[in-house]
């Protein structure tokens, strides 16, 4: 039986007697195979499984990708119960920023590059609700999904930080069968647009297959990106990266482990994609 809670108050009342360890899957609705896949691992290692549904307006930049989002609770709680979760949390906005809330939490450097200079403020958005959501929540573990790669590492950062109780658990981007990676996103893309959008990961593959033929020139392994997108339909690309796997910074050499990254955009449908490297 998946209990819902709504406010700051009734979730720490249910929390208080819950059997640990907790385990926590923070998400914005609108629930896939990928979500799924963290829910699974979660209710593997927690006595207690928490999701929390919050569409986050303060890690959007443009409204119409926040206006926009898909939500539907309703779908969203059906997945849960089936998934046998414990508690799912569905704050409001103001349940969240009560009138005067008046905090920001910064990352540093690791928020910077990518994500970070594509979306100003888009970090600290996440940053800030996900302290929020730790704190309420109390979970031995919460579960993040390396699809979204620089905001495991900006997690992991803030966590070690501030010396979070909480451990941050990172698992594998769940694909559609063409590859696309799973994203509550995905649902805005026209029909021409889904069609087109497997380019995202072809484009990391061809790198991939660069790297394993002996490439290490990092500036081929964007251009063998680049080259993929160029000619696709649709696809205006936001940026291609080959960065250190731990400073997300730039790489003129792939002599360390790596992490191929991209952003493209569909329409006003922005997808991001990521592999490491080796
Ligand atoms: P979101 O609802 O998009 O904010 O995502 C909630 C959590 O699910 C985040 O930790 C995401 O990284 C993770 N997630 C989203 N898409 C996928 C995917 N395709 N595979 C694995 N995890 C994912």
């Amino acid at each position: 039986m998946t209990v819902v809670v709504r406010t700051r108050a009734d979730l720490r009342a249910v929390l208080a007697d819950v059997p640990r360890p907790v385990g926590l899957v923070p998400t914005m609705g609108w629930l896939h195979d990928g979500h799924t896949s963290l829910i699974e691992r979660a209710r593997a290692e927690s006595a207690t499984v928490v999701v929390s549904i919050f569409v986050n307006p303060r890690q959007f930049g443009e409204s119409t990708d926040f206006t926009g989002y898909p939500r539907s609770e309703a779908r969203d709680l059906a997945v849960c119960e089936a998934a046998g979760v414990d508690l799912v949390f569905v704050p409001s906005v103001d349940e969240i920023y009560p009138p005067g809330f008046d905090t920001t939490v910064t990352v540093g450097a690791i928020a910077g590059p990518l994500e970070g200079a594509a979306r100003p403020g888009h970090f600290q958005g996440v940053a800030t609700v996900v302290a929020i959501l730790f704190a309420l929540v109390g979970a031995d573990r919460a579960y993040f999904g390396a699809k979204d790669a620089q905001q495991v590492r900006v997690i992991r950062r803030m966590a070690l930080d501030l010396a979070l109780p909480t451990e941050v658990v990172a698992l594998p981007t769940v694909r559609e069968a063409d590859g696309l990676a799973m994203s509550s996103r995905n649902a805005r893309l026209s029909t021409d647009a889904r069609a087109a959008a497997p380019v995202v990961h072809r484009a990391l593959d061809a790198a991939r297959a660069r790297y394993a033929a002996g490439e290490r020139s990092a500036e081929a392994l964007r251009a063998a990106m680049r080259d993929v997108l160029v000619g696709a339909s649709l696809a205006e690309v936001d940026y291609v990266s080959v960065a250190d796997d731990a400073t997300l910074d730039e790489l003129d050499v792939v002599d360390r482990p790596a992490l191929l990254s991209l952003a493209v955009r569909f329409g006003d449908v922005r997808l991001i994609d990521n592999e490491p490297l080796p």
